[in-house]
């Protein structure tokens, strides 16, 4: 799950990591106070958006005057920001940061990420953070250093340093930074974080350091006992289809092919992606409806697949152990008798009660096709979508 950059600086903020005085604001009158409240001469107006690359989009502006501060916030509220993250619809901007803004001698790159390959939450730094971090880091690679944490000890000062060394910093900003990435370690160990993220960690005039944008996402398996965290979700940048899915307890992440998925057990869900790729086919979506598949969650996951409009095809993949065949059956035959469903349906039942199944499926009359293995199915996937085509 992500948040927004004003939760993840109120956040560090708590865990002691320097970050600019500043407060999201919802409209433009909103945004001139907050900046009037908070003085000074200039001000960054920043949108406030799920994806980064709002620099180079025009969501990041510096304002010398409280008109100026209005103007980019009335640019940015109500529009569509399109960064290089977000794809070409962009993203509907709904609040702004208004925050001082800073005198920058230098951009450095700070993130902690979980090292799938070595199982440890692993420092990422570089001396040359800012907008273009994407690029440096596939152009000139040795210039992004690595420094893996041992869970059993957490980060140690002597790593902080030779981190801190190692991007330039010298003098009081290597303490600075030693400290500044305990806190970063603390806050991502005690919020089951994924990713943390501080670019630029900027060294400003009186040369100390301070994180001037900052990005976190959480472990969504977590959520449930990080109440904090589970408070910050933003559904308005979520996909409303995952949104609704959530709601009934299936768990559906949209993708970009179209081919539906519809699958019992995420494992299966995974295989049932993987055959449909390997017969040149692209998935919609992953979704699992789970154990106990009532012909009400099953006719809620047509509802959602279909809801998805590059959806030509579904393919319903279930291998019945808690589940039975016989309610799979019904359910589909539920869904097909109370909702529109003008695509093709493929369906492959086996295990608990398979005998019962394939009959209800052949009687109810609906021109279900009927797969014999998961390869089968995939085969007849790509076949009537060739025959369609
Ligand atoms: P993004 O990563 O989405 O492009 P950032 O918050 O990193 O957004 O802002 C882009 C750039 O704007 C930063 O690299 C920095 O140079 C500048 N910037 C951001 N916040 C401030 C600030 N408070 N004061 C001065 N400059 C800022
Ligand atoms: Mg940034």
């Amino acid at each position: 799950m992500n948040i927004h950059e004003y939760q993840t600086k109120e956040l560090l903020r708590g865990y002691g990591v320097p970050v600019p005085e500043g407060r999201v604001a919802h409209n433009v009158d909103n945004a001139a106070t907050v900046a009037d409240e908070l003085g000074g001469e200039r001000w960054v107006v920043k949108a406030q958006i799920h994806a980064g690359g709002r620099g180079k989009g025009g969501g990041v502006k510096v304002a010398s005057s409280l008109d100026e501060v209005r103007h980019f916030a009335d640019q940015m509220i109500g529009s569509h920001l399109v960064t290089p993250q977000t794809g070409p619809e962009g993203r509907l901007v709904q609040r702004v940061l208004v925050e001082q803004a800073s005198n920058i001698r230098q951009e450095y790159y700070l993130g902690l990420v979980i090292d799938r390959a070595t199982q440890r939450i692993t420092v990422i730094a570089s001396a040359s953070g800012g907008m273009n971090i994407e690029e440096v880091a596939k152009t000139d690679p040795d210039r992004v250093i690595r420094e893996a944490i041992d869970p059993a000890v957490g980060l140690m000062s002597f790593q902080c340093r030779k981190i801190a060394a190692n991007i330039g910093l010298q003098g009081r900003q290597i303490g600075e930074a030693a400290k500044l990435m305990k806190a970063l370690y603390r806050c991502f160990r005690d919020k089951d974080a994924l990713l943390a993220e501080i670019n630029p960690l900027a060294e400003v005039e009186d040369g100390s350091l301070i994180a001037l944008d900052a990005k976190m996402s959480f472990d969504g398996n977590a959520l449930y006992r990080r109440p904090q965290i589970t408070e910050l979700r933003d559904f308005d940048e979520e996909d409303p289809k995952e949104v609704e899915a959530t709601g009934h307890g299936l768990n559906y992440i949209a993708l970009d092919g179209n081919v539906g998925c519809i699958v019992n057990g995420a494992g299966l869900a995974m295989a049932t992606m993987d055959a449909i790729s390997f017969h040149n086919g692209k998935p919609a979506n992953f979704l699992d409806v789970g154990g106990g598949a009532s012909p009400e969650k099953v006719g809620n996951a047509f509802r959602i697949v279909l809801q998805d409009p590059n959806v030509k095809i579904i393919l319903v993949n279930i291998f019945a152990g808690i589940n039975r065949c016989d309610w799979i059956a019904e359910g589909l035959v539920q869904a097909m008798r109370d909702q529109q469903i003008d695509v093709p349906i493929v369906v492959r039942l086996a295990g608990t009660n398979v005998e019962k199944g394939g009959p209800i499926l052949a009687e109810s009359g609906f021109p279900f096709i009927m797969a014999d293995n998961l390869d089968d199915a995939a085969t007849k996937v790509m076949a009537t979508l060739e025959a369609s085509a």
